[in-house]
């Protein structure tokens, strides 16, 4: 009885280590809006390194043409090839392939990568070998969409910053990524130009953007987490001379790396960054990340694990990090069967065969914790950006009791948000929450599946168009 005591002891400390009042989610909302402005005002200015995209015009339906978008994510990557017939209605994705990113290969080095990513692109095109057609453009053009913190100089062209999401490829950093594949592509005799190197978010806002213009923001919750919205291009004062006809321009926030004290954090989230091969970066990342929510769970079964019997003899499967993935978390959070079997089943993968019921029930409770405080971060996010571009409600002082909202659209995607459907619920209600019910209803919060890749040739298109 005494070993139970301890066990639920953890759980409350896991509680309380993860709550998240709308008191808090409020601070929050406010640090990141003060991180954005601090990290616009100068270079290295914030944690959040706010970088510019140098996209000024977002697609809007008009676009025409054929085109290409091959997208790195951090577990997945995607070939699509779109057709555009200059309405809206006229999108056409002709293909797409999905494919996991081999282990392997995000250990890496640059030639092995790159050499991958074309061979794959190879592949795609020479399965359209016959199909040739009229509608064929006379020189294949392709987006990359690319996951990861890049120093954009043109809209196709930029330097890696960093990995992230457990890539470690070591000579990357500081190599022009579309130069980079260019080159693996030339190699292989493809006649294919990388005319545009996408953040995967404005992948997602340009989605967002042909099919609604409302739409300024966009959020990715897959493996990772990231964020961009419009900005208006006198607001980033780091940025002498924007080149743009717009007025604005979509910042890449970087939010994964976005750091405040008040976030809630718990020993588990202390022990997982101190194990990370990038400790004390990406704090966010590391608490909303659909890669870290499993490990986060791991951590607690283990301890508790470790301070009881309840779980039976120590697993040492268990021990192993992101052994615990978190579709399994969706699937245990959301296992409606009487008996939680699918619990069962998972918890007995992980070398735990036999937890009673009871058990079964704390485990639900845990993946319920970890995941609401994820999504209530998450919508505290989103809150922040609307802060930032007086989309709130709070009217930055000129708001007068009629003024009227505007309809605000942000984009999401990403396949923690678009297959956990806990972690939505929880995120939805917490920023009807943080906005209250008379903004709230002119926000809409947009989930898009493949927006990322199928964006990003959209972008490429209408970049084309302007030319
Ligand atoms: P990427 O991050 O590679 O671009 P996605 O946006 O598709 O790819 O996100 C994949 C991630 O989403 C997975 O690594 C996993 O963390 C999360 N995910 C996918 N399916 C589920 C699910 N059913 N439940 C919870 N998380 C999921």
């Amino acid at each position: 009885r005494r070993k139970w005591r301890r066990v639920v002891g953890i759980l409350k400390d896991l509680e309380e280590a993860c709550e998240t009042p709308l008191g808090r989610l409020r601070q929050m909302v406010d640090a990141i809006a003060v991180e954005m402005q601090a990290g616009l005002v100068s270079e290295g200015g914030s944690k959040l390194k706010m970088l510019l995209t140098f996209v000024d015009d977002l697609p809007n339906g008009s676009e025409t043409g054929t085109y290409y978008a091959l997208h790195l994510g951090g577990s997945y990557f995607r070939i699509i090839k779109v057709h555009l017939g200059g309405q809206r209605s006229s999108l056409e994705v002709q293909d797409v392939e999905r494919h996991s990113i081999p282990t392997s290969l995000m250990n890496s080095t640059s030639e092995v990568l790159f050499d991958f990513l074309a061979s794959s692109l190879q592949r795609f095109i020479e399965k359209e070998g016959n199909d040739f057609n009229l509608s064929q453009p006379a020189k294949r053009e392709l987006a990359f969409t690319f996951s990861f913190p890049v120093k954009q100089t043109s809209i196709s062209s930029g330097v890696l910053i960093k990995w992230t999401k457990g890539f470690a490829i070591s000579e990357m950093a500081g190599e022009d990524i579309a130069e980079c594949l260019q080159g693996a592509l030339n190699k292989r005799g493809l006649d294919i130009r990388v005319a545009a190197l996408v953040n995967d978010t404005v992948g997602a806002l340009s989605f967002g953007h042909f099919h609604d213009p409302d739409t300024i923001a966009a959020v990715v919750f897959g493996t990772g987490s990231n964020a961009c919205y419009l900005e208006r291009t006198d607001a980033i004062i780091k940025c002498q001379n924007p080149r743009t006809t717009s007025g604005s321009m979509v910042v890449n926030m970087e939010w994964g790396n976005f750091w405040s004290s008040r976030l809630p954090r718990t020993s588990y989230d202390l022990e997982l960054d101190a194990e990370s091969m990038n400790s004390n970066d990406m704090g966010f990342e590391k608490m909303i990340g659909g890669m870290y929510l499993g490990d986060i769970v791991r951590r607690v079964i283990l301890r508790m694990s470790q301070e009881s019997d309840i779980f039976g003899p120590i697993s040492s499967i268990l021990s192993t990090p992101f052994v615990l993935r978190t579709n399994s978390v969706s699937a245990m959070h959301e296992d409606d069967t009487s008996e939680l079997q699918e619990v069962a089943r998972i918890l007995k993968d992980l070398g735990m065969s036999e937890v009673p019921l009871k058990v079964r029930k704390l485990v639900v409770k845990i993946c319920d914790v970890v995941t609401r405080r994820a999504a209530r971060l998450a919508a505290a996010g989103i809150a922040g950006i609307l802060k930032k571009v007086g989309r709130d409600g709070s009217g930055g002082g000129r708001r007068s009791d009629k003024q009227i909202m505007r309809r605000t659209v942000v984009a999401v995607e990403g396949g923690l948000y678009l297959n956990y459907r806990m972690f939505r619920e929880y995120m939805d209600e917490a920023l009807r929450d943080i906005l209250g019910e008379d903004v709230a209803q002119h926000v809409v919060v947009k989930a898009m599946e493949d927006g990322s890749s199928i964006g990003s040739a959209l972008l490429l298109a209408s970049s084309q168009s302007v030319q």
